[in-house]
């Protein structure tokens, strides 16, 4: 049986950063489903945001992140995220990103809520890539044993411990790796809806492990939608740093709708505007609303965006003459598994960072261009926590507990479902807009639903359908709208409802302890 140290899962920013600096104290393994360059990081195209000019400050950023969090972020995490934020930059500059620059000063983009243009890019609109392909070289040269094409299955317990991970081998192998900590860097899970700007990877399979491993998740109900996806098969993100240029947004008349929405037309916060343009679609026969860029010029935007560029020109579309149809997809989750400022959470020897944690950084809602920052900050500190302490970093000390405990219930899953209606189901009725009604059949249909089969794809589907139950339940149990959670039927903020929702496995034999407020049936495997 092979061991280490450290079983780190996934290879995107926050994985990657964590592996290169865990290397330096530990016997490190990095697994990971795809090729080692997959992620959703790669696919990143805006930029990274942080205070690196002198007319910024880190309190403004602080400001605008706690703004776009709608009440919800834990302002601890936030500060470390923009107070490390530059430090870290720099550190990515050392192991090898080129950022990009106009003469010797960083080049800067505006994207939305952001009251400083403080996002930084690296070859124009592929930022991800750069990144990645960076620290993919630096993994690579660096003593970590990767694990490409291999899938983690399921977190190996033992009195309450992590003690290793249960992975799938290229060839179809099970087999268990130990180690004395396991470190989920696994992303989001952007596949639960039919219209996504994620990658095929992202499943949330780690977060769905988490769970089954007894971990607290937190604020499940909270995904963002990125307004502007080209509105093709597969999806295809159109940036926000596009509208932060100067793109602006149609309805079929050609009228600027964004203006009658809110003051800042197309560079409202992402919600907004994701809500804007599903209205306006909604008005036009579901049809979609147009991003007219071509005030930018061809030259402007081949050079500034040219990964947009040429997947506008592979879809057809000249951006630059005329202007392009573009739909909300499902792009960023702000829950995940429950964590503290160190990547430490519920469970012994469990870590998560990355966008599989909830540190509370991005509150209800997130700023544009914060999660790279967010994986990466909080990757470098979990990483340093371990170096420091020991693998026996203790757990967090958490002040707030308002557990709802979730109760296993085998027997009415009666019925097979497919990924495919799993993600309509979910963009339907908890998507942009979400109402009483829809998530109270939705619940009903999902603690009915179970997913047939043992190949890769079903154990993922097999995650989704957890990760639904519980995005579900804590939406219908939100009974507010708030940042990135829209309710038709409670369109206010309600000041009741200004707390984390947090949800964690019923103990082993359904043993609910005294005092939890609420209990729901959801389907395990
Ligand atoms: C199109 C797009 C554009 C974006 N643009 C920006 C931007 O401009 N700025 C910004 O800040 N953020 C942006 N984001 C969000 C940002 O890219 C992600 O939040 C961030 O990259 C998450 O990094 P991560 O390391 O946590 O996860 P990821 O980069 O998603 O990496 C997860 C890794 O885990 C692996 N994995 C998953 N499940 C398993 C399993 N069961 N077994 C083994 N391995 C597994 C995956 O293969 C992958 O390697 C964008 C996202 C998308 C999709």
């Amino acid at each position: 049986m092979k061991h280490a140290h450290v079983i780190v899962v996934g290879s995107g920013i926050a994985g990657l950063i964590a592996a290169l600096e865990l290397s330096r104290g530990f016997s490190v393994t990095l697994v990971t489903k795809s090729r080692l360059a997959e992620s959703n990081t790669r696919y990143a195209q805006g930029g990274i945001a942080a205070v690196m000019f002198p007319d910024d400050s880190v309190a403004e950023h602080i400001a605008d992140t706690l703004s776009a969090g709608a009440g919800l972020c834990n302002a601890a995490a936030v500060e470390a995220l923009c107070a490390e934020g530059p430090q870290r930059i720099r550190d990515l500059i050392r192991l090898g990103v080129e950022f990009d620059r106009t003469g010797a000063e960083f080049s800067r983009g505006l994207e939305a809520a952001h009251s400083y243009a403080r996002v930084l890019h690296a070859g124009g609109d592929a930022t991800g890539l750069n990144i990645e392909l960076a620290l993919v070289n630096a993994v690579r040269a660096a003593r970590v044993e990767v694990l490409e094409h291999t899938f983690a299955c399921d977190l190996m317990m033992e009195a309450g411990r992590v003690r290793g991970l249960e992975v799938l081998s290229p060839g179809g192998v099970r087999s268990v790796l130990t180690a004395e900590v396991v470190l989920l860097a696994s992303g989001g899970a952007g596949q639960l809806f039919a219209h996504t700007t994620n990658p095929k990877v992202a499943t949330g399979d780690g977060f769905a492990m988490a769970l089954r491993a007894g971990a607290q998740v937190a604020d499940t109900e909270f995904y963002q939608f990125h307004p502007t996806a080209l509105a093709v098969p597969g999806s295809f993100l159109i940036s926000e740093a596009v509208r932060g240029e100067g793109a602006v947004l149609r309805n079929e008349q050609g009228e600027r709708f964004m203006q009658r929405v809110h003051a800042d037309a197309e560079l409202a916060p992402r919600d907004v505007v994701a809500r804007g343009i599903a209205r306006e679609m909604a008005r036009q026969g579901g049809r979609a609303v147009l991003l007219d860029a071509t005030a930018l010029g061809a030259e402007f935007l081949a050079r500034r965006f040219p990964t947009i560029d040429a997947g506008c020109r592979s879809h057809g579309f000249e951006w630059a003459q005329s202007p392009i149809p573009v739909t909300p997809a499902a792009h960023y989750w702000m829950g995940g598994i429950r964590t503290d400022l160190w990547g430490r959470t519920s469970v012994p020897g469990l870590f998560a960072v990355g966008e599989v944690a909830c540190t509370g950084v991005h509150g209800a809602n997130r700023l544009a261009s914060n999660s790279l920052l967010e994986s990466l900050v909080f990757a470098w500190r979990c990483a340093g926590l371990l170096l420091e302490q020991g693998i026996d970093a203790g757990l967090p000390e958490w002040t707030s507990d308002r557990v709802f405990i979730t109760a296993p219930d085998e027997d009415q899953r009666t019925e097979s479902l497919t990924r495919s209606a799993l993600q309509q189901m979910m963009w339907n009725a908890a998507g942009i807009e979400r109402s009483g009604d829809g998530l109270r059949d939705a619940a009903q249909r999902l603690r009915r639903a179970r997913i047939e089969g043992t190949s890769v794809e079903s154990l993922e589907s097999a995650n989704l359908l957890q990760i639904a139950c519980v995005m579900v339940e804590a939406a219908l149990a939100r009974e507010e709208s708030r940042g990135a959670h829209f309710r038709t039927d409670f369109p206010e903020t309600r000041e009741s409802f200004r707390h984390d929702s947090i949800y964690a496995r019923a103990p082993a034999g359904g043993h609910v302890p005294a005092g939890l407020e609420r209990e729901a049936a959801l389907p395990w495997r």
